[in-house]
């Protein structure tokens, strides 16, 4: 089979490796399209070394077709349309004991720690994978597993109908979050980014979405006039990065600020630097604060709302590259991120 392998940090090369063979208990996938995610771009240079070992398979979040089923397996026949869920939990640490996954202590990801789905085929026991309806368009099919990000953040931090929000960060990450939000609460969402065409995905597909760019405008301010002083029931931190911008805000403290009392951040963003918030401001209102990763069977839940047009996936993807084509994809990337949402290869 075809593969994109990355033979040293920055240099992929797409060429023929041994097709896995299907062991039994095992089901192989001949996948369509995987997307390009965030952690991807820290793979290729090396960020991830040593957890990233070189020459390996990246991609972690494909979706394909079942090409073989092995032996001892019932529930998969070739033909099925599937999304692979690319986590490994160990089962045995004290936050597998008590079911919450997410936290496991030596959590495992394909595409990460071992060979991924930045190629044509790849050989997953059945219970990592999910069927979705046969009308799914394989491009959406890709993007189950980010979806599964905006899900988890909403079941974590319990968003209900009539609930407003506010979203700090409208990339990937944000956009996924206002989709899953959208089949939980008709309330209002502010999204907030300095990044004027993100705001507008988001303005343009969403009624009753206000998009606040805090290069213009107090976004604390802004949400406090528009819900009369109140705040919003829940602020999810997807920014990223702890760095205010331009002294206007830090995320996280931000976030607090724009709560009503009573109410709930959930912070997604991975930063390695400290985030500073005043515990004044969280204890007067007391809210709480929930943490978000990855995510926790919403695979199932995703699935159902793509089956049924619920999500708007098209709006994610911005451009489709042939598996090919992989290194040019992560160059262009790096160079111009904030033009893109989700770059899609095309492994078919
Ligand atoms: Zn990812
Ligand atoms: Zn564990």
């Amino acid at each position: 089979m075809k593969a994109a392998v990355l033979e040293s940090y920055n240099h992929f090369e797409w060429k023929d490796v041994e097709t896995p063979k299907v062991k039994p208990g095992e089901v192989l996938v001949r996948i369509q399209f995987a997307s390009i995610c965030g952690t991807d771009m820290h793979i290729f240079p090396g960020d991830f070394h040593p957890r990233t070992q070189v020459p390996f398979i990246p991609g972690h979040e494909m979706g394909g077709v079942v090409a073989e089923v092995g032996e001892n397996v019932s529930d998969f026949e070739p033909g099925d349309k599937v999304a692979v869920d690319p986590i490994i939990w160990c089962g045995e640490c004290p936050a597998c004991q008590r079911k919450h996954y997410p936290a496991c202590t030596s959590l495992k990801l394909l595409g990460v720690d071992m060979d991924g789905g930045f190629a044509e085929y790849i050989s997953v026991p059945p219970h990592m994978l999910f069927k979705t309806a046969p009308h799914l368009p394989d491009e959406h099919v890709a993007l189950v597993e980010i979806y599964g990000i905006g899900f988890h953040a909403n079941n974590r931090a319990k968003t209900k109908e009539g609930d407003t929000l506010a979203i700090w960060g409208a990339g990937r990450v944000g956009q996924v979050i206002l989709q899953a939000a959208r089949t939980k609460t008709n309330g209002t969402i502010f999204m907030v980014d300095p990044l004027e065409n993100r705001l507008q995905i988001a303005e343009k597909y969403y009624e009753n979405l206000i998009g606040i760019n805090p290069k213009k405008e107090n976004p604390v301010e802004a949400i406090k006039r528009h819900t009369s002083g109140k705040g919003v029931d829940i602020a999810f931190e997807a920014v990223g990065h702890a760095d205010d911008i331009e002294g206007v805000y830090t995320p996280v403290r931000s976030c607090i600020q724009s709560l009503r009392g009573g109410g709930k951040v959930c912070v997604l963003g991975l930063s390695d630097e400290p985030s500073p918030i005043v515990f004044k401001e969280l204890i007067w209102k007391e809210a709480q604060i929930i943490t978000s990763r990855v995510s926790d069977g919403e695979f199932t839940e995703v699935i159902e709302h793509l089956n049924a047009g619920n999500l708007k996936p098209d709006v994610l993807i911005s451009k489709v590259m042939p598996g090919s084509e992989i290194q040019k994809a992560f160059e262009m990337l790096q160079k111009e991120k904030e033009k893109y949402l989700k770059v899609l290869l095309d492994f078919r």
